[in-house]
């Protein structure tokens, strides 16, 4: 016989959406379950964000000394080139992840939610059971938060095992393989390109479209473009995967090329990352009565769906598919739960895609800007001005910071950076914009010298036509 639990609120999954709302839930007094089927932290914390950041750094490290060796630069040399141990990486990664995904479980303990480990399938809307290792428990709840996540989309021509992998697999393997082909031109594919590249791997990546990074415009991906041909990346765009093959014992991605001919690219492992679709099937959404928007589900600004008091949040419920969006949604729903008058409508969702060099974007790209009608000035500052970037050996990568502002009343309305650590400064730029800063509030702000800020600073004084450095 199941055991029978009841709650307040029933968080199901425990990626960055569940935990947080699980946590923010535990924190506001609500009595609340969460269940994962997995691992606490999920697709980010285990198989994305945060393993994928782990191996990028460590090939960045690895890439950096393999460059010192012989001549050296700024001084500094090794006589020998440096040994990598792939699998001793990948324990060090492991590691970070054990840490994150105890911590996740102390958090949600301290915030006294209850936390059962199995996989949650629903009988109706506010029902569902889980298979735990007690056995099965029933839970039924006032309100669930619906925060299944997202799984990696399979080309039937490429299915999924031995050779091809997935970025799961991808940031687990033992060794580097020698050859890489990366069918999928996104920000995943070209993260985990790069690194495998800056490892040591000869890189092939396969795009359908004719462009690499299609959400960004070509000025902001051009730096991207200009390390891949340098570090010998071959790129094959307006590409179709056509499967792959077994040929004289060489295993090969089978590619139709835009010419219209088909090529044959050997490899040891193909890596398979043509995106990543909402979690919808195999725990009982169809016994929910919720809409669908697509393959998403269909939700609110408040992240309603259509049965009442059932909330869904995160990858589940659309694009941008990222983890900071599925927090911010997940501590909101739990407010709203507990009485809080609040709707999701931040200015920007920012996005940053961890290449090389990286690339950060809040608010809108110019050409949205110009859909929308507004008349925008636009200032422009290239980090080979930049001090810092040049004491950073950072200088030489084609990097800029581009502000977007509108020509009537100076109202920044998007920023985008692409350059080494460019990462770090997201925090900034989605600031101005959901404070509402117009051009003179970013001019007036003090910025420290030496740091890669200075540059912002610079573009923003570029839209009102007086900066100083360039
Ligand atoms: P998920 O993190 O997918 O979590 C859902 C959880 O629910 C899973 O643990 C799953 O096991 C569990 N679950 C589902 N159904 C059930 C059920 N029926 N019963 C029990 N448990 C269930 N985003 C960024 O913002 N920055 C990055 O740098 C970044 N890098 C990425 C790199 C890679 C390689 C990948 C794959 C993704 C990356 N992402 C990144 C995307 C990010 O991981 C997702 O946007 C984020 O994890 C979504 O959070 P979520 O809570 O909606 O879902």
């Amino acid at each position: 016989m199941a055991t029978t639990l009841t709650t307040k609120v029933l968080v199901i999954g425990g990626g960055p959406g569940g935990y947080v709302a699980a946590i923010r839930a535990g924190q506001l007094g609500l009595d609340t379950i969460l269940i994962e089927g997995d691992r606490l932290g999920g697709t980010c914390l285990i198989r994305g964000c945060i393993p994928s950041k782990a191996v990028i750094h460590a090939a960045s490290v690895f890439k950096e000394m393999a460059d010192k060796t012989g001549a050296g630069a700024f001084g500094i040399s090794l006589k020998e080139p440096p040994a990598l141990d792939f699998g001793e990486t990948i324990r060090w990664k492991d590691g970070i992840v054990g840490k994150l995904n105890a911590g996740v479980g102390a958090l949600l303990k301290k915030a006294k939610v209850r936390a059962l480990m199995g996989w949650a399938v629903f009988s109706d809307a506010k029902t569902c059971t889980v298979e735990t290792s007690d056995g099965p428990t029933r839970v039924s709840a006032e309100h669930v938060i619906l925060a299944n996540g997202s799984e990696p989309v399979e080309l039937p021509s490429l299915p999924l095992g031995g050779p091809i992998i997935s970025s799961t697999e991808a940031l687990s393997l033992e060794a580097v393989p020698k050859r890489l082909a990366v069918v999928g031109a996104g920000y995943i594919g070209l993260e985990l390109g790069i690194a495998f590249r800056k490892m040591g791997a000869e890189v092939t990546i396969v795009e359908a479209l004719d462009r690499i990074l299609p959400l960004y415009d070509e000025k902001l991906v051009t730096p991207v473009k200009r390390w891949l041909e340098r570090a010998g990346v071959t790129l094959h765009l307006a590409a179709t995967a056509l499967g792959s093959r077994q040929q004289r014992g060489e295993f090969a991605l089978i590619v139709a090329t835009r010419d219209g001919g088909e090529i044959d690219i050997p490899a040891d492992n193909i890596l398979v990352t043509v995106g990543r679709r909402p979690r919808t099937q195999s725990w009982g959404l169809e016994n929910m009565a919720v809409e669908m928007a697509g393959p998403f589900v269909k939700i609110d600004n408040q992240c309603r769906t259509a049965m009442r008091n059932v909330w869904a949040i995160g990858d589940l419920v659309g694009e941008p598919m990222l983890a900071h969006k599925a927090s911010a949604q997940g501590e909101m729903v739990a407010e709203i739960i507990s009485g809080k008058r609040r709707t999701f409508d931040p200015v920007a969702i920012p996005a940053v895609c961890f290449t090389e060099p990286e690339i950060v974007s809040a608010g809108l790209l110019p050409a949205e800007a110009k859909d929308r009608g507004i008349d925008i000035v636009t200032g422009i500052f290239p980090f080979a001005a930049s001090g810092r970037a040049l004491t950073m050996a950072a200088g030489d990568d084609g990097g800029f910071i581009r502000v977007l502002a509108r020509r009537d009343n100076h109202r920044i309305v998007g920023i985008q950076a692409v350059g080494a650590h460019v990462s770090e400064l997201s925090g900034e730029f989605i600031l101005a914009l959901e404070m509402g800063a117009v051009s003179e509030d970013i001019a007036d702000t003090i910025h420290v010298h030496p740091t890669l800020t200075e540059a912002f600073h610079e573009s923003v004084l570029q839209t009102l036509g007086h900066a100083i450095h360039i």
